[in-house]
């Protein structure tokens, strides 16, 4: 083997003797509350990101197969040369309406959103402020500027050290504050009403991505700006979560930002499309979530139960409204253990460790959907309660 590879496997292994090493289980049927692994074994699922329990809806798997008849597998082209059809448009009518925006563009997923909406949008002496715990694919989207523009990051969630950052970059053209709606790892909210309110003073354009708050957060589901109600100047979200759980991912604004997403983002320009049957799917998603709006006020029923019963046998979980529920437990080799020890007694749920998390806070995140029923959560419960002392001490 060439040296280069073999320091690979060499790190692989080392992962491995740490206890590091991610291992994934493998679903042998559909998405939801409870999952079927190997041999039949049905396990309560407390780590998906299907907060509303619409990943194996009827009616959204009916619409997606009406779709994939209709148009078939597959766009074979990028939006812009063939690739676009009218399931997109109509999608893309339905994102605006849902997020209240003139106009809304779609990616194949929020990731490819996010890299899509940062480089595009900043020029030459343009500042983009994030947040220091933003997601992975907003990192990245900023280090795409590379050093046309300059990247300034803020403590989490720390107004003080926001507008320090604002007062470094007011003499910029263009400022763009850029944070996560619901924080992925902490299950907690971004301070919208402080972070638009200083926008305002420094003439900066705010964009939120709100993939874990769609769904979830805010009367009818809109996400952290009807949470607080304030209006931000970019949504970006992902149709992978609570829209419907497959994938995709969209960008919402003023006509002639998405204008300009259309005409220049790379994403966009040389990736192919959305699959029209997942267009489908996701617009019937947001059929059902206008429909039903109980799916949300369940979930938050759920996520308090579990929240209020974890502090009732020990375990510190923070105040919030979203269905993110970390339980911190320290170094990413207990994590990973406590998930295995989880897993025996009939639930799964992920340990994050480094580098997805700080060393040192690495975590089992819980994560609640308005399709589990009050069993699977005293189920979960039993086994945190079990667990408690080799979680914790
Ligand atoms: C999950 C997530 C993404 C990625 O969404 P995909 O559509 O799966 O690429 C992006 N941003 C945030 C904040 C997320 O939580």
């Amino acid at each position: 083997m060439k040296k280069a590879l073999e320091e690979i496997a060499i790190q692989i292994e080392a992962s491995k003797k740490q206890g590091t090493y991610k291992q994934s289980q493998v679903l042998t049927g559909s998405m939801g509350p409870v999952v079927k692994l190997a041999n039949n074994r049905q396990v309560v699922n407390l780590c998906s990101n299907d907060y509303l329990g619409l990943a194996a809806h009827p009616e959204i798997i009916e619409r997606s197969k009406q779709a994939l008849d209709k148009f078939g597998n597959g766009t074979a082209s990028v939006r812009f040369i063939c690739g676009t059809f009218e399931i997109h448009l109509q999608l893309e009518e339905a994102l605006a309406k849902f997020t209240k925006k003139q106009k809304a563009t779609t990616y194949v997923s929020c990731w490819n959103a996010n890299e899509a909406l940062v480089p595009t949008l900043l020029g030459p002496g343009d500042v983009v402020i994030s947040d220091q715990l933003n997601h992975a694919s907003i990192i990245d989207a900023c280090r795409l500027c590379g050093s046309k523009s300059t990247k300034l990051i803020y403590k989490h969630n720390d107004m003080q050290d926001l507008k320090q950052r604002l007062e470094e970059a007011k003499s910029a053209k263009t400022i763009l504050i850029i944070t996560d709606g619901v924080f992925s790892m902490e299950g907690d909210l971004a301070n919208l009403p402080e972070i638009t309110s200083l926008a305002g003073d420094y003439g900066a354009i705010v964009a939120v991505d709100d993939s874990h708050a769609h769904g979830v957060l805010g009367e009818t589901g809109k996400g952290t700006t009807e949470h607080f109600g304030v209006e931000v100047d970019i949504i970006t979200g992902t149709l992978g979560k609570a829209l419907g759980g497959a994938a995709g991912g969209f960008v919402a604004a003023d006509e002639p930002v998405i204008e300009l997403l259309i005409q220049r983002s790379r994403p966009q320009l040389f990736s192919n499309a959305l699959p029209p049957a997942t267009s489908a799917g996701a617009i019937a998603a947001l059929e059902i979530l206008e429909c039903e709006p109980e799916r949300i006020s369940k979930l938050h029923e759920n996520v308090r139960y579990l929240r209020k019963n974890l502090g009732g046998i020990g375990y510190e979980v923070i105040e919030s409204p979203t269905a993110i529920v970390p339980i911190i437990v320290g170094d990413t080799a207990r994590a990973i253990r406590m998930a295995q020890r989880m897993l025996e007694y009939d639930i799964l749920i992920t340990g994050f460790g480094y580098p997805v998390v700080p060393e040192g806070a690495a975590r089992l995140r819980a994560q609640v959907s308005a399709a589990h029923s009050r069993d699977c959560l005293d189920k979960a419960l039993k086994a945190f309660e079990a667990l408690r002392e080799e979680c914790l001490s």
